[in-house]
């Protein structure tokens, strides 16, 4: 085995390795410390603070159903908030939608986005697009003072440490369905069901005093602890998506036919989760 390791070890005490050919950027910004690295197994990979954030080959996993759920069950996703995402995988994906008129991406740290257009130019692809604001700056100062912009906000953030731990917050939460429209539907991601069961419980406890109807949605996600993760469906006006029929069919396979992992029977079927993930998002 080469000694030429990448390994994240999580705080719950696992985590995952990848031989890695060459250290191809790293810096430290006032937030964090942004690596970037080539590899055999996944090309590019970004960490922050030693964390697993994207690699070239499996950010499709993550990118295609942080967007493609919450934006394919809203009837008309016009105006749209990203909240860190600074990689740009999650604005690529929604930039597949014909009904986008504005994204707003807030990420608090400029140097995730410069490295990314330097090491990620396919996930990073749609940063200049002209329906794109990039706003360098904290999330939370960004949501305090804005009411009724979005109709779909996706928090595509790290974990609760550091910068992002206020972005798991009650008031955080509040604030981000302030600035929703009536008819909004509301994205974070919730963390590993397995490796992080604690981080998940916590944050469904508040988004449930937060929003109406709360539903957690699980893929795989090979780099990030445990392979297996999940995002929460938030709405106060909108059901959960629990039968793909109700998905506009035209709509849905233009997006289909771009996507790795999307498709509208997945759409609904992401919902049915195993008993343990029903615990913990309603315990
Ligand atoms: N999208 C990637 C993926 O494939 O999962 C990983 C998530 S993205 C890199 C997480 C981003 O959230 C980071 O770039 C981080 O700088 C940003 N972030 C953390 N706290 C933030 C805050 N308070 N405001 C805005 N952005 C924040």
């Amino acid at each position: 085995m080469s000694e030429n390791l990448y390994h994240e070890i999580t705080p719950e005490g696992f985590g995952i390795a990848i031989e890695k050919d060459k250290d191809l950027y790293t810096k430290q910004s006032p937030f964090q410390k942004v690596d970037v690295f080539s590899s055999r197994a996944f090309g590019n990979v970004l960490t922050l603070d030693g964390l697993m954030m994207v690699t070239e080959r499996d950010e499709f996993f993550y990118h295609e159903m942080i967007t493609h759920i919450p934006m394919l069950t809203h009837k008309d996703p016009k105006n749209i908030l990203v909240i860190g995402g600074g990689d740009g995988g999650t604005v690529r994906e929604l930039l597949k939608h014909d009904s986008v008129v504005h994204i707003d991406m807030v990420e608090i740290d400029g140097e995730v986005i410069e490295a990314s257009k330097k090491y990620f130019p396919t996930v990073s692809s749609e940063l200049d697009n002209p329906k794109v604001s990039v706003l360098v700056m904290d999330a939370i100062e960004f949501i305090k003072d804005k009411t009724d912009l979005y109709d779909v906000v996706l928090i595509d953030s790290t974990d609760p440490i550091g910068p992002g731990e206020g972005l798991f917050n009650e008031g955080f939460y509040n604030n981000v369905k302030k600035a929703s429209k009536k008819g909004g539907i509301v994205v974070p991601q919730t963390e590993g069901p397995f490796a992080q069961s604690e981080n998940m419980q916590k944050t469904y406890r508040l988004l449930r005093k937060v929003f109406k109807n709360v539903a957690p949605y699980c893929s795989v996600m090979p780099t990030y602890p445990g392979g297996y993760w999940s995002w929460g469906f938030c709405s106060d006006e909108v059901d959960i998506p629990l039968d793909y029929r109700t998905i506009d069919e035209k709509r849905a396979l233009k997006i289909e036919k771009t996507c790795k992992i999307y498709n509208r029977k997945l759409h609904s079927a992401v919902f049915c989760v195993p008993n343990f993930v029903y615990e913990l998002a309603n315990g």
